[in-house]
């Protein structure tokens, strides 16, 4: 039943011939359970098998095939690493071949003809190799010559066998199989179809084939990215036909607010408060993300649509990840929202019950029309009479499923997600595919950049000297550290946090780490939001919206260990209110480490900065990006080749403009994937 089709690749590798149950073990420890996970599991690199070397012009350090007659056995001491060794003739020279504690060591007679394939090596002046492969018959077995792959270890089975499996999978398993890209797009991408792909990245042809941008590899990466981009792309189509309510008077709205604002709008700010504008004047759900640097003004601007939701009668929800921030929003919604006579709820989890049921019954008859909260918002006690739109503020710290359950509690309710971890543009199309973009490139005019400057562990006493400098002015300080505990040879905050309190006796000193209850954190920061403290010392939970006017300096500890976009943000959180401020980032680390950090003294661009920690950490490292969703691909390295990614996406989003419903004979085999995937995410988003 299976036979001809795409399925095949799904086969279990236990029904592979000559793998049993023992190897098909082993093979799990990998990860590696179908026949298409075995094809994927990709070579690390090749060996260049196409030439015999003439045992005297050996080179000490490279991997050679050498080819002789056995000219003497030997063996050492019987024990656990017993060795087993061979000289090897070839006319030219003598080679020692040596094995140390090999099982069963095999048959072998002199003036028997072998080939061997190694590292060669000098042992007591001669050429030598250890434990080299020997290779087969040279001639009749096509996996001997030419050029070999060799796979990242699989515990208990060596590149050879390994190379064995995926080789009788491609003969016997694979006649046939169709490929999910139509003949046309293979070929306007230069693509080999699926089958050739898979048959000579393992078993190449030629060094074009080896290369890492080479068709075969190419060709699958781009098949991955391509199915990937599908998804996103019957997401959206799905979401597009979702209808929502247009909400009235946003531009009445926005001059109302305009009108009470202590400052003026940076254009950045107009020119995003116009696209909410346009969404919310829409038929369709917005779902649209927000990124803006720290200090950018991401509130003021999720406040226009969520007032202009209010006075249009309707309900609208600002959710954000701490209780503390919570606060702050509401305090600053209540602000403008008191102005056009409305009130702002806040529900949290430490509301004492009795309020918390008297707000969520406002909000479930629909009297109350504004709520700012935390998760407590999501939960199942908690419904809306009419909700139009929900706004989740540092959306990274929530999950996807946290995201969609705020826009689940009514029916195409408007969402709006704030981000201040800045993903270049390339990467945000991927993680957050479905969503639309809206950038706050600018920053309000006044506003200072601290200064920021790299300091060894040795001067860590300028330091100190600014954090008494700064309190003697009523200005407070921050000390971040990466570790709570000691340990790793780094100090840790306790131990600063004990040590300050001896240097600066005079001074207020708190202690936040992410082992402290909610309750507890939150009570420290608060006095020192109140101004109670002089230094707060932490982890990088203060990371999160703090906004504490008064902070003017940010001492970074073991910066290192730090993401410059961690960094970034983190001393976002100083000269909020217009004083001068310093970020001293502590760092005994030279060379690359130090390089990097320099790009945080040279510019305060967030994007920028995200780009540059992308490039010389990867994706996996980025703040947020984990949280937010990123995929994870198993050929495909986005960094290497974003162009890939953009084709793919504009092939994926044009066949379902083409064919919505992936209806046409051509895309069945696609339809199949797609709908096994989507089974699949059920499955997994209902055991989650
Ligand atoms: P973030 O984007 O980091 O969330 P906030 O919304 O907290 O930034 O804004 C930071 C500060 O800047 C707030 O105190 C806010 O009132 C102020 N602000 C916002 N927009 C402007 C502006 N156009 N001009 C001056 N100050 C502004
Ligand atoms: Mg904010």
């Amino acid at each position: 039943m299976l036979k001809g089709s795409f399925n095949r690749l799904l086969v279990s590798v236990e029904e592979v011939r000559g793998i049993g149950p023992a190897t098909a073990a082993k093979l799990r420890e990998r990860r590696i359970e179908t026949v298409e996970d075995a094809l994927l599991f990709l070579p690390s690199r090749y060996q260049d098998r196409s030439r015999v070397t003439p045992i005297q012009e050996l080179e000490p350090g490279a991997e050679a095939l050498v080819r002789g007659r056995i000219a003497g056995i030997g063996r050492g001491r019987p024990g656990p690493r017993r060795m087993f060794s061979l000289e090897v003739d070839d006319e030219t020279a003598v080679l020692q071949a040596a094995w140390f504690g090999l099982p069963g060591s095999q048959r072998f007679e002199k003036d028997q003809e072998i080939a061997l394939f190694g590292r060669v090596d000098e042992y007591k002046g001669r050429p030598s190799m250890v434990h080299p492969e020997i290779v087969a018959d040279l001639g009749d077995d096509s996996q001997a010559g030419g050029l070999v792959p060799v796979y990242r270890a699989i515990p208990g089975l060596c590149s050879k066998q390994f190379r064995k499996i995926v080789g009788t999978i491609l003969e016997r398993e694979l006649g046939g199989l169709e490929s999910p890209l139509s003949p046309a797009l293979v070929r306007e991408e230069g693509l080999l179809p699926l089958e050739k792909a898979f048959a000579r990245v393992h078993f190449p042809l030629d060094e074009d084939d080896c290369s890492l941008s080479g068709r075969p590899r190419r060709s699958l990466i781009f098949t991955e990215l391509f199915l990937f981009e599908l998804g996103l792309a019957l997401k959206r189509r799905a979401r597009d036909e979702t209808r929502a309510e247009p909400v009235p008077g946003f531009d009445r709205a926005l001059s109302e607010v305009k009108a009470l604002l202590p400052f003026e709008l940076t254009g950045a700010q107009r020119r995003v408060i116009r696209e909410l504008g346009s969404d919310l004047g829409g038929d369709r759900p917005m779902n649209r993300l927000l990124q803006g640097d720290v200090g950018s003004g991401k509130t003021v601007v999720a406040a226009v649509p969520l007032l202009a939701a209010a006075l249009a009668g309707r309900q609208a929800v600002l959710m954000a990840p701490t209780e503390l921030l919570a606060r702050q929003h509401r305090a600053e919604l209540s602000g403008l929202a008191s102005g056009l006579g409305l009130e702002v709820e806040l529900l949290t989890g430490s509301l004492d019950q009795g309020r918390a049921d008297r707000c969520r019954a406002a909000l479930a008859r629909g009297e109350a029309r504004l709520a700012v909260g935390t998760q407590a918002l999501i939960q199942d006690g908690v419904g809306f009479r009419d909700l139009a739109l929900a706004v989740i503020d540092e959306q990274h710290r929530f999950g996807v499923f946290q995201r969609s359950a705020l826009a689940a509690k009514g029916r195409g309710v408007h969402l709006l997600a704030l981000t201040a971890t800045p993903i270049p543009r390339s990467l945000a199309l991927t993680v957050y595919g479905d969503l639309d973009l809206s950038i706050l490139d600018e920053k309000p005019a006044g506003r200072r950049e601290p200064v920021t400057r790299i300091l060894p562990s040795k001067r860590i006493e300028r330091a100190w000297r600014a954090v008494r400098g700064a309190a003697a002015q009523g200005l407070q300080s921050y000390v971040v550290l990466p570790a709570v505990e000691p340990g790793q040879g780094l100090v840790s905050a306790r131990e600063r946090y004990a040590d300050l309190k001896k240097r600066m006796p005079d001074l207020g000193i708190g202690l936040v780490h992410g082992r402290l209850d909610r309750e507890e954190q939150a009570g420290v920061m608060e006095r020192f939001a109140s101004g109670e403290l002089d230094v707060l010392v932490s982890t990088t939970v203060v990371e999160v919206g703090l906004d504490v006017p008064r902070a003017a300096v940010m001492v970074v500890e073991n910066a290192e260990r730090f993401g410059l976009a961690q960094i970034h943000q983190l001393r976002g959180r100083i000269g909020r209110g217009g004083s001068k401020a310093a970020c001293l980032l502590i760092s005994d680390d030279a060379g690359v480490g130090r390089d990097r950090l320099k790009v945080l003294e040279n510019t305060g661009d967030g994007f920028l900065i995200a780009e540059e920690d992308l490039r010389l950490r990867g994706p996996g490292d980025m703040v947020g990006i984990r949280q937010a969703g990123w995929p994870e691909f198993r050929v495909a390295d986005l960094m290497a080749d974003p162009g890939l990614l953009a084709r793919a996406r504009k092939a994926a989003f044009g066949l379902v403009e083409k064919d919505p419903g992936l209806k046409m004979k051509e895309h069945r085999v696609l339809a199949g994937i797609v709908e096994r995937r989507l089974r699949r995410s059920l499955a997994l988003a209902r055991s989650g």
